[in-house]
């Protein structure tokens, strides 16, 4: 259970969101993962505007952790501004963090084989569209085998 943030009030992308979760209509009821449709693009209005599709992720490890010399257990990337920080089974829970401290709602898995978002307003996980790549740190394994 993800107790959801507090989001700054100034955002008016998530202003439109105090209506509740009623505004986004999820499109993967339907149309499973696809953005093609510029219906589901105009309905997801908020969603949309907390992804930016230009911005590459920081690097392949949490930013915060690999600062202060701690280890994490899976990675998220913000989905707006490309944080990669710790999900909330790693010991600091950078990713929370960094949506409570920015106010950036989306992040997206950055793991290899997940390529889910979600949404902190109302807890939605969803499929969104392609960003910058990589779309995930580095595989380990394949980095030791090789
Ligand atoms: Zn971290
Ligand atoms: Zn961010």
């Amino acid at each position: 259970m993800i107790r959801a943030p507090r989001i700054l009030p100034t955002d008016p992308a998530i202003l439109l969101m105090e209506d509740g979760p009623t505004t986004i209509q999820p499109q993967h009821s339907h149309h499973p993962g696809l953005y093609d449709d510029p219906g589901a693009i105009t309905q997801g209005t908020s969603q949309i505007e907390a992804i930016d599709l230009n911005v590459p992720p920081s690097g392949p490890g949490c930013v915060d952790c690999e600062a202060t010399n701690k280890w994490w257990f899976h990675l998220r990337r913000c989905a707006k501004c490309g944080h990669i920080g710790c999900c909330d089974s790693s010991p600091s829970q950078h990713a929370s963090k960094h949506v409570m401290s920015t106010g950036h709602p989306v992040v997206r898995s950055f793991e290899p084989g997940e390529d889910w978002f979600f949404d902190y307003r109302t807890e939605e996980t969803f499929l969104g569209p392609p960003l910058q790549p990589p779309l995930h740190h580095p595989d380990l394994a394949v980095l030791l085998a090789s």
